[in-house]
C-alpha cells in the first residue's frame, strides 16, 4: 500500500466520521451551559474547537467529493493545527493540574472552571453565587 492509498483511506474515514467528533464537542458545549458563571472561556473554547472541526470536515468532504488530490489533507490539517496553536489561549484553556498547587483536577473542574484551580485553592464560590 502506497502513501497516497493510505491517505485516501484516511480521507474517506475522516469524511464519514468527523461529524461525530463535531457532535461530541457540541454536546460538551451544551453540558458547559449548565455552569455558565464559571465556564465562559471554556465554553467559547469548545465552540472554537467545533468551528475548527467543522472546517476540517467540510474541507475533507470537498476533497473526497470532487476527487481532489488526497495530499490536500496535509496543508488543510497544518493550517487548522496552526490556527488552533496560534490562538491556544482561546482554543485550549484546559489544564490537567491546579494552577496554584499542582494537584490533579477533577473532570468537572477541567471542563467547567476557567480558573483551573482545585477545590482547596478555589473554595466553593459557586454555592454562594447560586444563593444570590
Ligand atoms: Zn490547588
Amino acid at each position: 500500500m502506497s502513501f497516497t492509498n493510505i491517505l485516501h483511506g484516511i480521507n474517506l474515514f475522516l469524511a464519514e466520521n468527523l461529524f461525530y467528533a463535531l457532535l461530541g464537542v457540541l454536546l460538551l458545549n451544551i453540558l458547559q451551559r449548565r455552569q455558565r458563571q464559571t465556564s465562559a472561556r471554556k465554553r467559547m473554547a469548545t465552540f472554537y474547537i467545533s468551528v475548527l472541526i467543522l472546517v476540517w470536515m467540510i474541507g475533507t468532504i470537498l476533497i473526497v467529493h470532487f476527487n481532489l488530490p488526497d495530499m490536500l489533507q496535509l496543508p488543510l490539517l497544518a493550517v487548522l493545527i496552526y490556527i488552533g496553536w496560534r490562538y491556544r489561549t482561546h482554543t485550549f484553556p484546559f489544564r490537567r493540574y491546579c494552577a496554584n498547587c499542582g494537584q490533579a483536577l477533577s473532570g468537572g473542574r477541567i471542563l467547567h472552571h476557567d480558573a483551573n484551580l482545585c477545590e482547596t485553592c478555589e473554595p466553593d464560590k459557586q454555592a454562594s453565587s447560586q444563593q444570590n
